[in-house]
Formats: structure tokens, sequence, C-alpha cells
């Protein structure tokens, strides 16, 4: 029997081989003695359907504040119909900033191109492209908002950095898209580079993600904690998990201040569902690094040691299955038994894991924001307009001015047609007009109202506005392709 008091936590089945991968995984647990006081919610399809947008109850998120611990299985996202994903929604409404996916191989037991790979990915959680801000503006344009915070970088490098400290990680490397993504991933490398000075004992890299990525694909590694943006995050520790050996093998926790949400990183994989046929590891892993998280390290130790064994001995689900390298291909079930008769057992070859530390509590603390002196210099007036010859529109708008705001160029997704463009630009439905003070002299906005009463009274199509700052004297917005 466990000594430890029961603890409670919040526990979804999820839909495809949620319910499955859910029940092998409580099956361990509660075999290898984790005292859990479990409260059942319902999540996923069939709650989008029955008309909750977010896929979750009101009443469910009494139990997760209540329980604050959040053990859930993969949800299926129906398409379309204005459905929100849940798993975006959880992270961001209990604050859980920081992902951490360890993508670690287990060669020779477990086929892999990657014998020697130990990779923890530390995805940021709550925003870039994930703020889920989209809106379609024209007949043939859509936009995503792309929201990078200072607040939300500084936590995830620090809590990369602090994670590095606290697990006996030598190095850390950023992914980032700066080169042409200078202002958003420009200030998560920037945050990067002023933070990981605080830590010198950490060797610190950065690269581009696109070869980031083919080297993490490539050459893994040469890895060992990687901290991205989300969406880079979300693509890579999937790549990772699958050249382990199998996206099935990949745990991920949540973790923000107070609140915890463990799952597995793979989806719902419906093809699979019912069959008897999924990889329980994902999940189980996530379980552990529960069970860590609210204290029972032993509990955490026992199950992880029964697991490596099983992997060990070549008891392999369909997924990892490899003639020659695995002994006997099983069921979701016999899977999680495999590992029940083996509690208690190290692996023998495999190098045995011990949580004796047990939970090492990550604290990030943030600075204040340092406050810029912002100044309103100019305006990006957006428009719908079918007629695609750039000259039409240049011609109109260009003498439009107020205050200290005078037409600067028209561009087409970006690229400058107007003054001066090439014939060759493809143009579509949606342009953008700037309007500015060439050398930065400041305006108000009763200018910018009165450059939009200006392109108004012309009948043309304002579909959005977006104002142009100085931060500091410095322009902090990007200039147009071919200015
Ligand atoms: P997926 O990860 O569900 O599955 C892709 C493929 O990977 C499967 O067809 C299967 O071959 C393999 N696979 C995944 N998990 C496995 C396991 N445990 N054991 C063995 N093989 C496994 O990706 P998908 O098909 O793109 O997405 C299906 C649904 O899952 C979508 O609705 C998506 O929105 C959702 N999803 C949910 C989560 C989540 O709840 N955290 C995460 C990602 C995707």
């Amino acid at each position: 029997m466990s000594q430890h008091k029961k603890v409670p936590i919040t526990v979804a089945h999820g839909d495809g081989i949620g319910p499955e991968i859910m029940e092998a995984t409580l099956h361990i647990l509660e075999k290898a003695g984790a005292a859990l006081d479990i409260e059942k919610i319902d999540i996923g399809e069939k709650v989008y359907l029955s008309g909750h947008l977010s896929g979750i109850a009101p009443e469910s998120w009494d139990s997760l504040r209540r329980t604050k611990v959040f053990l859930k299985a993969p949800i299926t996202t129906p398409q379309g119909g204005g459905f929100k994903s849940l798993n975006v929604t959880t992270r961001k409404a209990l604050g859980l900033y920081a992902n951490i996916r360890p993508c670690i191989s287990y060669h020779p037991y477990v086929a892999t191109k990657h014998p020697v790979m130990d990779v923890v990915i530390v995805r940021e959680n709550e925003e870039d492209l994930y703020a889920g801000i989209e809106h379609q503006q024209t007949d043939e344009v859509t936009q995503c908002l792309k929201l990078i915070s200072k607040p939300g970088t500084e936590k995830i490098i620090r809590f990369a950095f602090e994670y590095a400290v606290a697990y006996g990680r030598k190095k850390v490397t950023c992914f980032t898209k700066d080169n042409i993504m200078k202002i958003t991933d420009g200030l998560f490398h920037k945050m990067f580079d002023e933070i990981g000075a605080e830590y010198p004992q950490i060797e610190k890299e950065h690269w581009i993600v696109d070869i980031g990525a083919a080297k993490l694909a490539d050459t893994p590694e040469i890895f060992d904690v990687i901290v991205m943006p989300n969406l880079y995050g979300d693509i890579l520790s999937d790549v990772a998990a699958q050249i382990t050996g199998s996206v099935g093998l990949g745990g991920s926790a949540n973790i923000g201040d107070g609140c915890a949400m463990f799952e597995a990183i793979h989806g719902s994989a419906p093809r699979r569902a019912g069959q008897n046929l999924a990889n329980p590891s994902g999940l189980l892993l996530g379980a552990i690094q529960m069970l860590v998280y609210i204290g029972q390290s032993d509990v955490a130790e026992k199950v992880h040691n029964a697991w490596l064994r099983t992997l060990e001995d070549g008891i392999h689900t369909y997924d990892l299955y490899k003639e020659n390298v695995s002994k006997e291909k099983v069921g979701t079930k016999e899977f999680a038994a495999a590992i029940v008769a083996r509690l208690g057992q190290h692996p023998q070859s495999l190098t045995p894991v011990s949580y004796a530390g047990g939970q090492k509590t990550i604290e990030v603390k943030l600075k204040p924001t340092k406050e810029q002196k912002k100044e309103l210099i100019g305006v990006d007036v957006f428009l719908h307009e079918k007629d695609r010859n750039p000259n039409h529109l240049g011609e109109k708008i260009k003498n439009i001015k107020a205050g200290n705001m005078h037409f600067s160029m028209v561009t087409n997704r970006g690229i400058k047609v107007y003054p001066n463009g090439l014939p060759e630009t493809f143009c579509t439905d949606h342009w953008r007009c700037r309007f500015k003070s060439e050398e930065y002299k400041p305006s108000t906005y009763a200018d910018v109202m009165e450059i939009l009463k200006q392109v108004n009274a012309l009948g043309l199509d304002i579909i959005k506005t977006e104002n142009l700052y100085t931060f500091d004297g410095e322009p902090a917005f990007s200039a147009g392709q071919g200015q």
C-alpha cells in the first residue's frame, strides 16, 4: 500500500485512442500504488458537438480549478464550425506557459535511426500564432496574428534555463525565424541572448528554425534542451518524438504557476481507435511526470523503470514492433499488463531512472517590463480593392496627408507595388497603404482619423488599420519588401 495521502486530480479520457490509453495508464498507476483521488470530466468531440465551442463544459473548469492537476488523453477537434482547440484553451486559461517534451531514444531495444538522442523540447505554450486571432479580410486574403510578448518570452526562456540547471543539462538551444520575422521572432532571440547571459555555466546557441529542424532530424545527438516559440515547438516535438522510434513514445507536461496538465504529445489517432492497438507510452510518460509533480516520485520511478524493462524485453505495440528487434507484438492492454508484471524491476541494460531528488521546483521571476518612449508617427491602412493595378490606387491616394503623416507607399502581401513597383508582381485584392512622417515626427490619433476620412471619401473599402510607432526613437515596424 502507498504511504502517500490521496491527491485529487482531474482526468479526461478524450477521443479516438484516448480512452484506451487512459485506461491502460490508470491501471498501471493503480497497480504501482499511486495515491490518486480521480475526478473524471468529459472533454472533446461529444462536448463540442453538444454546443460547447471550446470542447469543455463550464462545470469541468470547477474540477480543474479545484484539483489544479489535469491528466488528459488526446481529443479530436472537429473541423470548422467555429470550434476552438480545447488544448490551446486549457493551456491558456490555466496559464500553463511551459510545455516540456522529453524525446529519448531507447537503442537498441526500440528501432531508431538515432541511437543517441536525449532532447528536451521546451515549447512556449500560450502565444505566437496560437493566440487564435484569425480573420478573413477580403475575398482573397485571410490572416492570423502572431503575438510574441516580452513577459511570455521571458517566462519560457527563464524556464528553459532553470530547467537545464535543475536537471543538470549542459546546453540550451533556441530556434527562431528571426531572419524573416525580425520584430516577433527577433524579440524571442534577443531575450534568449539577454537571459542566457545570466547562466554562464550553460552552453547556448541559436539556430534559424529551418536548418535547426534539419539538424534535429539528422543529428539529434548534438542537442540537449531546445526552447522554441509555440508553432515550431508543436511541429518539432512531433518530429523529435517520431525519430526516437514512434510519436507514441512522447509524453508532455504543461506547467504553470500552481497548475499543471499532463498528456501525450500525439493526437487522438482516430484510425487506430477501438482496436486495442495504440501505444499508451506517451500518456504514461506524461503521467510519470505528473507523479513526480504531485510528490509521488517513488511511484513514478517504479512505473518508469518497469516501463523501460518492458521495452527492453522486446514487448512492443505495433508502432514500435520490428522483426529482429522486438520479441512480441502486443495490444494496448497486454502492454499495460506487461508493465504491471514488471513493477519493482529495473531495466538491465538501459539506464534505470531515479527520481530520488523528487520534484525540482522551477520558479520563474519576471523582471518588470521597462517602459519606453512611444511615439505615433504613422499608420498602415489596409484596403479591399478589386482593381489589380497598383498605379490606379497609388495615384488616387498619393496626395493624402494629415499633420506630419504623408503618403509613403502601397504594398501587396508585403511587397512594395507603388511607387515604382515591378509589373511582374502578382497582386491580390488586399492592399496596405502606408502614411507616415519620414523623419519620425510625432503625430496624433486625430491625424490618423483625418487620413481615414480622406481615404473613405474616395470610396475605398477600409478593412483595418495598424498604427506605426517608434519606441525610444527606433522604428517599431517592418519596412516594405523591395522598399
Ligand atoms: P495523431 O497524433 O493523432 O496521429 C497520427 C498518427 O500517428 C496515427 O495515425 C498513428 O499512426 C500514429 N500514432 C499517434 N499516436 C499513437 C499511439 N499512441 N500509438 C501508436 N501510434 C500512434 O495526429 P492526427 O491524425 O494529425 O490528429 C488526429 C486528431 O488528434 C485531430 O483531431 C487533432 O486535432 C487531434 N490532436 C489532439 C492533440 C491533443 O489532444 N493533445 C494533439 C494533436 C492532435
